[in-house]
């Protein structure tokens, strides 16, 4: 067993982690990152997703909101020759498209630049922690040829999935916490695709219906957001199902339900596409993309009137502008509902920390916010700055250094627009 102690333990190594373990660090705290995966990234180097949505608010004059960490990773992807500003789709959100290795190298890039230890291929399975007075004390994690005890004097949880405050036993809503909630979509790459096709939703659903009504009984989406990577490759998010929970079994039921829906899809593409005859499935990502499991109940809540409102709070440490994206049916297209006047919201400080813990911050999908809010600050971009938020709070919460105040200042200081 090999045992160590930090002062901030940052546990996932997706665009929230990193940002939380850099926040950290610049805030002069020992941290360590585990990723069980060998690479940074989370979602958009496991689950194709294939573009940094919620850096920019909604529409044609679309302005930036994040900055600090976020901003680091961008202008990595640039010298790489992989970021050139923004692309509005058709609905006119402002996103930035990403070539997943490029994302894979430019996070590594940036976070070895920081005195941050970082444990890859190392997963955590056990959290010890004191219910009563709301304390983690440990993490236990494994990889192949090791276990090891790490110790640390704050916490984030930036697991996507709050598997950190779940071992731990804090208060968690799965879903909408009604048994629903936003569906999730395995991500489709496909090249061989003539230059010529076009993705409009009606052409796509006059298609996918027509297949379905012959017979495609596996197919589920009948539009969805279907883009061109580049000249040949096409990203298409369709094949979709509800997870009700996190458990091996269930995982394993919805990984090979998607993936025989993506062969169907792409035996419909063949079929009924001009142009993708001879398209290929050249990937379909590492996992499942996983939208809406667990969400930490914190101090406070986000709600989705403060997003669609552009509520700017005085606590505010990160902002987000994304639309409210649902995926309520697994048949259908998302739906979105816009922030007013395409404005961004602020994103309270007590959004991030578990509500009854000292010492358990959230960070990207983890944080505290109804099923309407979280449809907007789930997005990647926000991430990357309620990471930097909860890491710079995380390594400041000993004593009065936690007031929000000297949170903000620090941000600030950092880069970080709040
Ligand atoms: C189909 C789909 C399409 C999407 N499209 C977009 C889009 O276009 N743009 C956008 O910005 N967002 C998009 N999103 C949302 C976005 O991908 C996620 O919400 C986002 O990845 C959340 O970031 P995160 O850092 O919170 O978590 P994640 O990206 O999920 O990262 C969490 C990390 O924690 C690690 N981890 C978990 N448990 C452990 C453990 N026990 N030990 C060690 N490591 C652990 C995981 O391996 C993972 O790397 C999409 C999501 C889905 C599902």
């Amino acid at each position: 067993m090999i045992q160590k102690k930090y002062d901030v333990i940052v546990v996932g190594g997706g665009a929230s982690g990193m940002a939380a373990a850099i926040g950290a660090a610049k805030t002069g705290a020992s941290c360590l990152l585990i990723e069980r995966y060998g690479c940074l990234g989370g979602q958009a180097t496991t689950a194709n997703v294939s573009s940094y949505c919620g850096f920019f608010t909604h529409g044609d004059k679309a302005q930036q909101i994040v900055k600090g960490v976020g901003q680091e990773v961008l202008e990595e992807l640039h010298r790489l020759g992989q970021y050139d500003g923004y692309t509005l789709s058709p609905v006119g959100n402002a996103i930035v498209a990403l070539d997943q290795e490029a994302v894979k190298f430019a996070l590594d890039e940036v976070l070895f630049r920081y005195p941050v230890d970082v444990l890859l291929h190392c997963r955590m399975v056990q959290a010890e922690a004191d219910r009563q007075t709301g304390k983690i004390q440990k993490v236990v994690c494994v990889d192949d040829q090791d276990r090891y005890e790490f110790t640390a004097n704050a916490f984030v949880d930036a697991t996507g999935d709050a598997n950190l405050a779940y071992l731990a036993g804090a208060k968690l809503r799965y879903g909408d916490g009604t048994g629903k909630g936003q569906a999730s979509t395995r991500i489709l790459m496909l090249d061989r695709v003539s230059p010529d096709v076009r993705f409009k939703p009606a052409i796509l659903e006059e298609v996918l219906t027509k297949a379905k009504r012959d017979g495609y009984k596996n197919l589920t989406k009948e539009s969805g957001i279907v883009f061109r990577v580049n000249d040949d490759t096409v990203c298409a998010i369709l094949p979709s199902v509800w997870v009700p929970d996190l458990s091996a079994k269930t995982l394993t039921a919805c990984e090979r339900n998607t993936r025989r829906q993506a062969q169907e899809y792409l035996e419909v593409f063949h079929k009924y596409m001009p142009g993708m005859e001879k398209c290929r499935l050249i990937s379909t990502g590492v996992q499942l993309g996983l939208r809406d499991t667990r969400h930490v109940l914190g101090e406070k809540t986000l709600t989705g009137e403060q997003v669609l409102h552009a509520v700017k709070p005085k606590d505010s440490v990160a902002r987000g502008g994304w639309p409210c994206e649902m995926h309520l049916d697994v048949n259908k297209i998302a739906k979105y509902i816009f922030v007013d006047n395409d404005d961004y919201y602020g994103i309270p400080l007590g959004c991030l920390k578990a509500k009854g813990w000292m010492n358990l911050w959230c960070a990207g999908r983890t944080i505290s916010a109804d099923p309407t809010a979280f449809a907007s600050v789930r997005v990647m971009g926000c991430g990357f700055a309620t990471g930097q938020a909860a890491g710079v709070a995380a390594a400041l919460s000993q004593g009065e250094n936690g007031a929000v105040e000297t949170v903000q200042r620090e941000l600030v200081r950092q880069g970080a627009l709040i």
